[in-house]
């Protein structure tokens, strides 16, 4: 009956996961597909820990009330622009959970605990606790110091010595003996529980130093990717515990986790035309491309503008694209850039936002930021549906964006970004690029689009900016 009961509840929590799942698919939904999952996991938790009687009543209360107050707490005080830290710590979280709860039930084997069947121990258990700990401890210490580099502890630039690859290689290989003796000494154990204990602490260990070795030699800015990647693999570290344990609830939302992962880390390399190869082997992004001056190129010349002048042609004109970039959320423009747009609408202007899939640092970044600042979803457009409309429009307004608007990868084949979709912001009538100098952007390269005829340059904070372009709207609609 019990079992019954508790099969009934992992059903639950996995269809709760898979609508939560579907429900991301839209900024609309998200937010209740979020509540849907988190619900899931919350009845999976409930349902294994009562059902079960693990531990007494009020200890396992405090935990529940503990670590929700903790996960409360860390999401309402965490700033936007960190999120992808926090994410990466709590994937570092996951992955350890995983290592430890591998490591607790080989201890139970040894010691008889009362949850398991020592004469069930075989290769099967072997392989999926060795598994547990390799890719938990690489997922734990990877995303420690993937956390370090978003949050500036560990330096942006990429890492680097003589030697690092073969270290990599003998760690690997120091894992893969590991494993292997583990399942070797599977037969024996747990009468004989030396060579499988010390196994699996030199697993610990080698997986330990592979998760710092293969993230430091990658750059700052492309720790996002990284993150979404040491998703995918908290994920299947969970679903390799799930094994251990016998837990339907964690297998499943383990290999949700580790597929949605995956794919997303796929989109993000897409989107940027990079292989994930490119990515972990540090191809560029060491820093985030800020700090150039404004000197300009010999040969080349830039249009200077102003707030007034920029508010004079988005007064005058029909049609207006917004294309949000990294400088918006490093200013916090979004209310601001809102408040143009709303000032802008009521004279008749049309007003709409060009979403590039990975412009600023994160998935859905803009999107989220827009959403902050109450912009309605409609009047967000996805690179496919508004790249035909840059001809027709008279002004497109970038704000603190670079990298994708840089029409060199649609032109230069020797570029780095050649090929990386962009947005055809230099298709417009006008365009005024709002950023502080005429330093690159993430990827380093130096943008054309700065010195087109059809491009004026408002050098200055993003927020400055754009809260000057509202300030003369509106004096222009009281004169
Ligand atoms: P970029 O990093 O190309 O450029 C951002 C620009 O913002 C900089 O050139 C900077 O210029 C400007 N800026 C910074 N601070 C301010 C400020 N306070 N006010 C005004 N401008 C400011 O950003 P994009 O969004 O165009 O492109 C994102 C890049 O990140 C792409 O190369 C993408 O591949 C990469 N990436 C994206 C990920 C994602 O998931 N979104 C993940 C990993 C990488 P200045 O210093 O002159 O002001």
């Amino acid at each position: 009956m019990k079992t019954a009961i508790i099969d009934l509840t992992y059903l639950l929590s996995a269809v709760l996961f898979i609508f939560g799942l579907k429900r991301m698919q839209s900024p609309v939904t998200a937010r209740t597909g979020n509540a849907l999952a988190s619900l899931g996991m919350l009845v999976a938790v409930v349902a294994t820990l009562f059902l079960y009687e693990i531990l007494s009543w009020p200890l396992m209360i405090a935990g529940v009330v503990l670590g929700g107050a903790i996960g409360v707490a860390l999401a309402r005080t965490v700033e936007m622009t960190a999120m992808p830290e926090l994410v990466a710590i709590f994937n570092g979280f996951g992955g350890l959970a995983s290592t430890l709860v591998a490591g607790a039930e080989l201890a139970q084997y040894v010691g008889g605990g009362r949850l398991v069947d020592p004469e069930g121990f075989g290769i099967v258990s072997a392989l999926t606790i060795s598994l547990s700990i390799l890719i938990g401890t690489v997922t734990f210490s990877g995303s420690v110091v993937a956390n370090g580099k978003l949050s500036g502890w560990v330096t942006g630039t990429p890492i680097s010595f003589p030697g690092l690859r073969v270290l990599t290689g003998l760690l690997l290989l120091g894992a893969g003996g590991a494993l292997g003796t583990m399942l070797a000494a599977a037969p024996g154990f747990p009468a004989v529980p030396g060579a499988m204990i010390w196994a699996a602490v030199g697993l610990g260990g080698a997986a330990f130093l592979l998760g710092i070795l293969l993230v430091i030699p990658i750059g700052g800015a492309d720790m996002p990717v990284v993150v979404s990647l040491l998703n995918s693999y908290s994920g299947l570290a969970a679903a390799a515990t799930g094994f251990v344990l016998d837990n339907t609830a964690l297998i499943v939302s383990g290999t949700l986790v580790g597929a949605a992962g995956m794919i997303l880390t796929v989109l993000m390399c897409d989107a940027m035309n990079r292989s994930l190869a490119n990515v972990m082997l540090g191809g560029f992004g060491g820093g985030d491309g800020g700090g150039g001056g404004l000197d300009v190129p010999e040969g080349k010349s830039v249009n200077e503008t102003s707030p007034d002048d920029t508010a004079i042609l988005a007064r005058y004109a029909d049609s207006v694209i917004i294309v949000p970039g990294y400088g918006l959320a490093v200013a916090q423009a979004q209310h601001e850039v809102r408040e143009m747009a709303d000032r802008l609408e009521a004279q008749g202007v049309t007003v709409k936002y060009a979403i590039h899939p990975v412009a600023g640092r994160m998935p859905g970044h803009m999107n989220v930021l827009l959403a902050e600042a109450n912009v309605d979803y409609e009047k967000l457009y996805e690179l496919e549906e508004i790249n035909s409309e840059f001809k027709s429009t008279d002004l497109a307004i970038v704000v603190g964006a670079n990298d994708v608007v840089n029409p060199a990868a649609r032109t230069d084949e020797g570029s780095p970004i050649y090929g990386m979709p962009i947005l055809n912001v230099d298709e417009a009538e006008t365009v005024v690029v709002i950023k502080r100098s005429l330093s690159p952007g993430y990827s380093g390269v130096p943008n054309e689009l700065f010195y087109a005829d059809n491009t004026k340059m408002l050098f200055s904070d993003a927020k400055e900016a754009v809260a000057g372009i509202t300030e003369s709207v509106k004096k222009m609609e009281e004169a």
